[in-house]
């Protein structure tokens, strides 16, 4: 009976040491292939990554570069309005909403009317940061944000 208990006790005593040992070396290898997972963003990381999503999205608008889609650039408008409550820098939105109540997008422009009228806000942006001003002519604009690898406008 004691030694039945003894067993028992040792081998549940040699599981759990066991399961122990599986799961460290299991971490040991994840960390050593290095983080599979992202660090949480900074603001300025978050802002970063943002202002590229947002120029790609305006150099990518699908219209052609005259063509005014009153429709479509409506869309942006109203994207942009909800985008700036749920921007998760939640002063960034702010003050994104209040750009936007000044100057709204060029809901009766072209495609490329969309992309300055971007830049001209992120340099509204730049300025109160005390950052750099950027060109806001087409080319400029264009060599940094149209996609060439593999996301053409349709
Ligand atoms: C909508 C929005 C509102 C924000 N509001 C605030 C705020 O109120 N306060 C705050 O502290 N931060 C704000 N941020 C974050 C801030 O704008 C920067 O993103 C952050 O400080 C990082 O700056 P950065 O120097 O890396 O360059 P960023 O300004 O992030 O720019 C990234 C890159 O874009 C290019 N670029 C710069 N200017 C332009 C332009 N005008 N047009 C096109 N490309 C350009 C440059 O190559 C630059 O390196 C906001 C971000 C967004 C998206």
């Amino acid at each position: 009976m004691f030694n039945l208990k003894l067993v028992s006790l040792v081998g549940v005593a040699l599981f759990v040491v066991g399961s122990l040992y599986v799961l460290s070396t299991s971490r040991v290898v994840v960390e050593e292939k290095g983080s599979f997972y992202p660090e949480p963003l900074s603001k300025h990381q978050l802002g970063r990554n943002t202002w590229s999503y947002l120029h790609t999205m305006a150099t990518m608008f699908p219209l052609e570069d005259d063509e005014t889609e009153e429709e479509k650039l409506v869309m942006i408008d109203q994207f942009l309005r909800i985008f700036a409550k749920i921007f998760p820098c939640p002063i960034c939105g702010k003050h994104f909403e209040e750009m936007l109540q000044r100057t709204p997008p060029p809901t009766k422009g072209t495609r490329k009317d969309l992309e300055i009228w971007l830049c001209e806000r992120h340099n509204e942006v730049n300025k109160r940061l005390g950052k750099q001003i950027f060109d806001c002519t087409l080319e400029t604009i264009r060599a940094s944000y149209e996609q060439t690898d593999g996301c053409p406008i349709e």
